[in-house]
């Protein structure tokens, strides 16, 4: 600090020094943000890893439906991106997901443990067939970010908002720590922490508020970003300030009629007064 500031005769802007540099009352720079925390989903919005998970779920799953067909003498139909991964396994923690799939195709298998081999044919084992896979791809392709988030992020946290990350995933510190964006956020919570915390998994609020709240802030003062439909459902549930949803696929409808106070294609698309403005708006029809 230059103490020259200190003397009164130069300091033209009459700051006083009760008044914080940073923080609410500030006096200088951009306007107070009606909000105090930022929540993130990983996959599809932070990292670019949707298509690696689709590509090991689809792997895994039409090996298993081929194998079952042939023994039950039905029909192999396979699993596709549009119909299976958007819809029952996207966002959603890795075993509910393959439950929930496999309910969608009339199959009920025992849930099992973590130690099943790989081989057996159960819930667990699917889940943990598919971690392998999904592994091998990210060490082969990278994982990539999306420059719209990590530019979001920045500036809010710029401008004193607490940015967190919620996750599904098992993988977390090994593909923020592969993206390089690990240092961005103040807390992760990921799937590890649902399942030692007993917590419930997207569509379910908990991974949400679990952020929050080690960050200190309220529902209430925090917003959510989340690109799929089980995400923006965990949003609308929690009592966020706004649940904006991120539609990387053709699907902003099914976000919006899920919960999503507003969808963009990328956070490029919009700006943080934008989004500033809404939770404003969103407060104001609330009364
Ligand atoms: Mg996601």
């Amino acid at each position: 600090m230059d103490p020259a500031n200190d003397q009164p005769a130069q300091n033209t802007d009459s700051r006083s020094p009760a008044i914080p540099e940073h923080g609410s009352t500030r006096v200088d720079g951009p306007p107070r943000l009606h909000f105090e925390a930022a929540i993130f989903d990983m996959d599809g919005v932070v990292t670019n890893t949707t298509a690696a998970h689709s590509k090991a779920w689809k792997q895994i799953f039409d090996e298993y439906l081929k194998v079952r067909a042939e023994s039950h003498e039905e029909a192999f139909v396979e699993f596709t991106h549009a119909r299976d991964y958007l819809g029952f396994v996207d966002g959603r923690p890795r075993f509910d997901g393959v439950e929930a799939f496999l309910k969608s195709r009339g199959i009920i298998i025992p849930r099992g443990s973590p130690e099943d081999g790989l081989g057996s044919e159960t819930v667990y084992a699917l889940g943990s067939r598919k971690n392998v896979v999904f592994n091998q791809i990210i060490e082969r392709e990278g994982v990539s970010v999306f420059g719209g988030t990590i530019a979001m992020i920045r500036e809010m946290l710029a401008r004193d908002i607490k940015v967190g990350l919620a996750t599904s995933s098992y993988n977390s510190s090994a593909i923020l720590k592969r993206a390089g964006a690990a240092k961005l956020f103040e807390t992760i919570v990921d799937g590890l922490d649902l399942a030692v915390r007993g917590l419930k998994g997207k569509p379910e609020p908990d991974i949400f508020r679990a952020a929050a709240a080690n960050l200190g802030v309220s529902s209430d003062q925090t917003i959510v970003f989340e690109d799929a439909v089980s995400g923006v459902k965990a949003g609308m549930r929690g009592g966020f300030a706004l649940t904006i949803g991120i539609a990387r696929e053709n699907n902003a409808r099914e976000l919006r009629e899920n919960g999503a106070d507003m969808v963009v294609g990328d956070l490029s698309e919009t700006t943080l007064e934008q989004i500033d403005q809404l939770v404003q708006d969103k407060r104001t029809r609330a009364g």
